[in-house]
């Protein structure tokens, strides 16, 4: 038994819904848990008592050794689209502890991501090696910081055993918390699979969890398909800002929260281009940086066909109803990137040549190969670095004439970019760079010192400069999933 002064304050409300939606899954212990890396103030924010934690008692929670008091410990079950193809998934490698509530009174799922094999493992080993869980630390760290919903990462242990990839890599186990884990593939399973009760129960529990405000509404579940699309339209417009590429935004990937989840192949475009894609497995760039407002839409309707015989006794009704929503996603994302994209430029009002601004910039970007963050930078503090050319000048002066036609001052368009355009971001070399130092040498310096820079990316310091640097490449960035 564990002491309450812990700070583990468990519900199992996922544990609570229809058996089919979970099997009862305790994680698999491992041979010498080792703690790598503790999130402080996320530890703090949930109501961990840090010391407790960091003992060997609460390390072998952390791996799955030891079940927390009040866990009841699930792997959930769901589908999916994968690239297109519907698929029966699952937590194949990881188990939901239950749901923490914190002093403030907010719930959050606590998950062990590498945990062992589940009855959803397929032919996987149900394990996790260390590079892949601590890119997930360092990238959705970095998102937190940059205001962008995601899910977080509280800890990642190594497990004394070895996970058999293309090679033998230390195995571990990362600590996910997340405002839920319920996907779009949560709902694919429960339509395809359970009864319309089962949906109408998954529903009102999402709507309990995340949308308490449609609670009342006499349509309800057109209320929660309203707030997915919008939540998800103001996700992607964000990742678009700061030039990020999901990379696998299969419908199981995709939370009914709003939260990014799911840091397999994803990575930070340097030079613009819509195209950009990193992984290694989408040859037909179905998931590459411009497409990804698309797909979004695209995953947003296989939600909606989920909830059709919740939305209207008459099928065709229900689907009138349901296209309704969707065809607002796009003018929804549009409005956010936008106002996002004005922000950028230190734009206050709305002007209706804006937006022929933004597009001129990002057509020069692409023609000169341009860095896309750097360039919001040096356009921030007006530095001659990024993008130089005569059709740059001639777009800056254009710029300068539109900031003139708004009341407010340079100063403040210059507060309002440097509070959208980050002079950070995990650039692919550095978290490479921190990944080896961790993995080949147990050197957790290098990652640590890129997380402390990654924590405030607005804070535009001098120690940050040397982490803007984009070094001239040769080979492709290639990013991988599944590992
Ligand atoms: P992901 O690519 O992380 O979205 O995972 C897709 C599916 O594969 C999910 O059902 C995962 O649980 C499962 N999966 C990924 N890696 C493993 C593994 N090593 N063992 C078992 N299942 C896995
Ligand atoms: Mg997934």
């Amino acid at each position: 038994m564990v002491k309450k002064e812990s700070g583990w304050n468990l519900d199992n409300s996922y544990a609570k819904l229809p058996n089919s939606f979970y099997t009862n899954t305790n994680p698999t212990p491992v041979r010498s848990p080792k703690l790598i890396i503790l999130n402080y103030p996320l530890a703090t924010s949930l109501g961990f008592n840090i010391e407790e934690l960091q003992s060997d008692d609460g390390v072998a929670m952390l791996a799955g050794n030891k079940i927390p008091e009040g866990a009841a410990p699930i792997a959930q079950a769901y589908a999916g689209h994968q690239f297109g193809n519907f698929t029966m998934l699952g937590d194949g490698r990881a188990v939901l502890l239950g749901e923490q509530i914190t002093p403030e009174g907010k719930m959050f799922d606590i998950q062990l991501k590498g945990s062992g094999r589940t009855r959803y493992s397929r032919g996987g080993d149900g394990r996790a090696a260390l590079g892949p869980m601590l890119r997930e630390y360092i990238i959705s760290e970095a998102m937190h910081a940059l205001r962008i919903p995601t899910t977080q990462s509280l800890a990642v242990v190594t497990t004394g055993e070895a996970v058999i990839r293309e090679t033998e890599l230390p195995g571990a186990i990362l600590t996910r918390v997340a405002a839920s884990h319920l996907r779009v593939g949560t709902f694919e399973y429960v339509a395809q699979w359970g009864t319309v009760e089962d949906l109408r129960i998954l529903a009102d529990y999402a709507i309990e969890r995340h949308y308490p405000s449609i609670e009342a509404d006499e349509s309800r579940y057109l209320a929660l398909l309203d707030a997915v699309i919008k939540r998800q339209a103001e996700l992607i417009a964000k990742w678009m800002l700061v030039g990020f590429i999901h990379g696998v935004m299969n419908t199981d990937n995709m939370t009914i929260s709003g939260e990014t989840i799911d840091y397999g192949p994803c990575a930070f475009m340097d030079t613009y281009d819509p195209a950009t894609v990193f992984s290694s497995i989408d040859i037909q760039g179905r998931y590459s940086y411009g497409n990804q407002p698309y797909i979004g839409a695209w995953n947003l309707s296989r939600f909606a066909e989920t909830l059709l015989p919740l939305l209207d006794e008459n099928q065709e009704m229900a689907i009138e109803k349901a296209q309704e929503k969707i065809s607002n996603f796009s003018t929804l994302y549009h409005s956010h990137w936008l106002s996002g994209m004005r922000s950028k430029l230190g734009i206050f009002n709305e002007d209706k040549e804006d937006e022929s601004l933004i597009n001129d910039l990002l057509d020069i970007m692409k023609k000169q190969h341009a860095d896309y963050t750097n360039t919001f930078r040096a356009l921030t503090f007006d530095s001659q670095d990024g993008c130089v050319s005569q059709e740059f000048t001639q777009w800056k002066e254009k710029w300068q004439a539109r900031l003139e036609r708004q009341p407010e001052t340079s100063d403040l368009a210059k507060k309002l970019m440097k509070n959208n355009n980050p002079s950070v971001i995990p650039r692919n070399h550095r978290v490479e760079e921190a990944l080896e130092a961790a993995v080949e040498r147990s050197d957790f310096s290098v990652m640590e010192r890129l997380l402390a820079i990654l924590s405030n990316p607005y804070e535009h310091s001098a120690e940050q400069a040397e982490y803007s640097v984009v070094p001239a490449s040769t080979t492709p960035y290639r990013t991988y999933c599944g590992t």
